[in-house]
């Protein structure tokens, strides 16, 4: 009976199937229609255009957009057991977690932030993390059981953990590799897939983890093109375009445009953002001053003192006016009326400025 049942639920089932097909053929003649989807009909009218007029309006009083705010972009080293300068441990790294959801952050990629793509709810801010130096705790694999497992303490494992728990907290991270990323060689491409998989992304941050000012033209580009290579043989496709600076610093000033972008034995490397080592919030990618080539970060550490992501975090509870806050529409640019001055456009010509006043 239970099989017959089934049976009878699955005609049903290819019949309505059947049946949507021929409908969205009539709606929309794209390549859409031959898919088999349970949308309905209706659904594919809305699909073309999905402009903001689908979106709820929000409230300016009580979200108070500023998008010309700041955002810290977070440096993490290692992720180990003993907390050091250099070392967040696995449970202080998901207490940092906690922390930023519970007060109203969503992680967003350097990349998509340097690009303008904040797409994050209303009334939320940004925030980026970034791994130095590709070690072992930030992506490690252990045997449980007879199985190979993700380290549940590694920065990937705590914030799968993390995205599992808080949905929209978003998995964004960003690892600076150099060579041997991760230090367990017969994972590591599969690790870098992941990590794409993840949502997760990968950054330049030279082969041989080198001192860039102790080096000429030659040496900078091979290390930059090394990495590449290194990545792309994995993931042809991947674009590798953001570089934090090995000790934050650069090379010699007539040398400093190789950080940016260079060719080395036919290898081409470009980057969309250069990352410094110190110590502050990074101003909007919206803001006038704001310069993709020179993006400063905040130490996540055990450390209180300026610099350090306890002190900034503290900075934006006691100022609320000095963080981004979404306006939820990417499409749009919103900014209380006194900080429109700040803002320049012009990279992003497709983004609409809006302001707004709170009455008082
Ligand atoms: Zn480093």
């Amino acid at each position: 009976m239970k099989k017959f049942f089934a049976l009878f639920i699955v005609l049903i089932l290819v019949l309505a199937t059947l049946g949507c097909t021929d409908n969205s053929q009539v709606v929309s003649d794209d390549k859409e229609g031959d898919k088999v989807t349970d949308k309905k009909p209706e659904d594919d009218n809305d699909k073309p255009d999905k402009t903001d007029d689908t979106k709820p309006k929000i409230d300016f009083d009580e979200v108070q957009p500023n998008e010309a705010g700041e955002i810290m972009v977070l440096m993490y080293h290692s992720i180990a057991p003993e907390e050091d300068t250099w070392v967040r441990t696995p449970d202080n790294f998901r207490k940092d977690l906690e922390k930023l959801y519970k007060n109203g952050y969503r992680l967003v990629s350097m990349r998509d932030v340097i690009k303008g793509n904040i797409d994050i709810e209303a009334g939320k801010s940004p925030v980026v993390l970034t791994f130095d130096d590709g070690t072992q705790g930030h992506f490690n694999y252990i045997e449980k059981d007879g199985d190979l497992v993700i380290d549940p303490d590694s920065a990937v494992g705590i914030l799968l953990e993390m995205n599992e728990k808080y949905p929209d907290f978003g998995t964004a991270a960003t690892f600076y590799i150099n060579s041997n990323p991760f230090r367990q060689p017969e994972y590591a491409e599969r690790k870098l897939k992941e990590l794409v998989e993840f949502g997760m992304d990968i950054g330049h941050h030279t082969y041989g983890h080198i001192y860039l000012d102790q080096h000429g033209p030659e040496e900078i580009q091979r290390q930059m093109a090394k990495l590449q290579e290194l990545v792309n043989d994995v993931l042809p496709d991947y674009p590798l375009d953001t570089f934090a600076l090995p000790f934050g610093i650069w090379p010699q000033d007539e040398y400093r445009q190789y950080a940016i972008a260079g060719e080395y034995d036919g290898i081409n490397y470009e980057n969309i953002g250069v990352l410094e080592v110190g110590s502050y919030p990074a101003v909007s990618p919206f803001n006038k001053s704001f310069d993709p080539m020179s993006i400063p970060r905040v130490r996540a550490s055990y450390e209180e003192g300026y610099g350090h992501f306890k002190f900034f975090f503290d900075v934006f509870e006691d100022n609320p006016s000095r963080r981004y806050v979404s306006d939820g529409d990417p499409n749009y640019v919103t900014v209380p009326e006194e900080l429109k001055d700040k803002i320049n456009l012009d990279d992003f010509p497709y983004k609409e400025l809006r302001t707004y006043t709170i009455d008082e």
